[in-house]
C-alpha cells in the first residue's frame, strides 16, 4: 500500500494511493496532517472483548502484515518518525505502532520550497536530510535524482525498472538545488542549553501566563505534530461485548489525564508549559533529543499565530 500527499474535504493529507494520479508533485510543499497518522492511527481498535460468565474472552484485531510505502515524505516528518520509533520502542513496545512500522519504507521528497514557518536547520536537520529515509529523492528539473540510503531502500531500487545513472551533471544539478533551498530555512532559534533554561523557569508563573495568553486550548497544534504522540483509551459496550480503541489526545485539551482525579493541570499556562518543557526539556532528558523537527505546523496552523519559536526564544536566561 503507497501513500502519497493527497487533498481530502479542506485539507491535505498522506493517503493511499490508486496508483495513477501524481499532480500531487505540482502543490504539494508538506501536508496539513502529519504523516504519523500512517503509523499511528487517529482512532485505533486494540481488541474486542467479549464477557464469558465470569471472565472475558479477548478478540485481537488481525495483524496488518501489508507493506507500506510513505511517498514523499519530507525530511522534518521523517525526523519526527524517528521519535516516534523511540517513543514507542521505550520500555514497553507498542506492538500497534512497532508491527505497522516494520513494514513501513520512507521515500523522502527534499524540500524546495520550505515555509516561512519551517525552522529545521535549527534542530540538526535541513530540507534534503537524508538520516530517516529509506530512499531520498531530489528534484533536479526535469528528472528526480534517486539514492538508497538503507540496505531496504537499496533493495527496491535494485528492484525498479526504467532508472538511468546519474550524470555528473544530475549531481552537481542536485546540489545546487538543496543548497539554494537551504539558504531558505531562515528562521531560527537558538537551542543552545534550552532544557536547563526551561528547567530554571519551570516555576515562573508570570512568564508562562504570558506565553499562554491567547492560546485557546483547542489542541491544533499537538493533533497536527508529527512528534506529538498522547492517546486515550476508551471502551465501548454494548450489552456482554465490547471494543477497546485509542484515539489522539491532547495535552492543551483541560479534560486532559482527567482520570479518578482532576486535570493536574488545570490552568491554561499549565498545559502550554508541559507542551514546550516537553519537547524541549523532558523528551531530551529521557532519549537526548529534542522532540520539535521544526515542521512548523503548529506555528502555521494555530489559529491565533501562537509561535513556538517567539517562545524558545523568549525563555529566560539562567539567572
Ligand atoms: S493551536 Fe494555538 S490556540 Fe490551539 S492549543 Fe495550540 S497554541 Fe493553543
Ligand atoms: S512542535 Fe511544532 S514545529 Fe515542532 S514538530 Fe511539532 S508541529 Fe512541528
Amino acid at each position: 500500500m503507497v501513500f502519497v500527499p493527497s487533498k481530502e474535504s479542506d485539507t491535505t493529507k498522506m493517503a493511499r494511493w490508486e496508483g495513477e494520479d501524481t499532480s500531487f508533485l505540482d502543490w504539494y510543499r508538506n501536508t496539513v496532517m502529519s504523516p504519523k497518522a500512517s503509523l499511528l492511527p487517529s482512532l485505533e481498535e486494540m481488541f474486542r472483548f467479549q464477557k464469558d460468565k465470569g471472565s472475558y474472552q479477548l478478540e485481537l484485531p488481525a495483524s496488518d502484515r501489508q507493506k507500506h510505502l510513505i511517498f514523499a515524505i519530507r525530511p522534518c516528518d521523517a525526523s519526527a518518525v524517528a521519535i516516534l520509533d523511540m517513543t514507542f520502542k521505550d520500555g514497553y513496545e507498542d506492538p500497534y505502532y512497532l508491527s505497522r512500522r516494520k513494514n513501513t519504507l520512507l521515500v523522502g521528497l527534499g524540500c524546495t520550497n520550505p515555509y516561512e514557518s519551517c525552522f529545521c536547520t535549527s534542530l540538526g536537520s535541513n530540507p534534503f536530510d537524508s538520516a530517516n529515509v529509506d530512499i531520498m529523492l531530489s528534484d533536479i528539473g526535469d528528472e528526480f535524482l534517486i539514492e538508497g540510503v538503507t540496505e531496504a531502500g537499496k533493495e527496491l531500487i535494485a528492484r525498479t525498472g526504467g532508472l538511468e545513472e546519474a550524470t555528473e551533471a544530475d549531481d552537481a544539478r542536485a546540489k545546487e538545488v538543496r543548497e539554494a533551498s537551504y539558504r531558505k530555512v531562515n528562521r531560527r532559534i537558538d537551542t543552545k542549553d534550552i532544557g536547563e533554561k526551561l528547567l530554571a523557569c519551570f516555576e515562573n508563573e508570570d512568564y508562562w501566563e504570558k506565553i499562554a495568553a491567547k492560546c485557546i486550548s483547542c489542541g491544533i497544534c499537538t493533533l497536527l505534530c508529527p512528534t506529538c504522540y498522547c492517546f486515550d483509551i476508551n471502551d465501548e459496550l454494548v450489552k456482554q461485548r465490547g471494543t477497546r480503541f485509542r484515539s489522539w489526545d491532547s495535552c492543551a485539551f483541560p479534560i486532559y489525564t482527567k482520570m479518578p482525579m482532576e486535570n493536574p493541570r488545570e490552568e491554561k499556562w499549565h498545559r502550554v508549559r508541559q507542551k514546550v518543557c516537553h519537547k524541549y526539556e523532558f523528551y531530551p532528558m529521557n532519549f537526548g533529543v529534542i522532540a520539535c523537527t521544526g515542521c512548523g505546523r503548529c506555528i502555521r496552523l494555530c489559529p491565533v499565530n501562537w509561535d513556538i519559536t517567539q517562545t524558545i526564544e523568549s525563555v529566560p536566561a539562567k539567572a
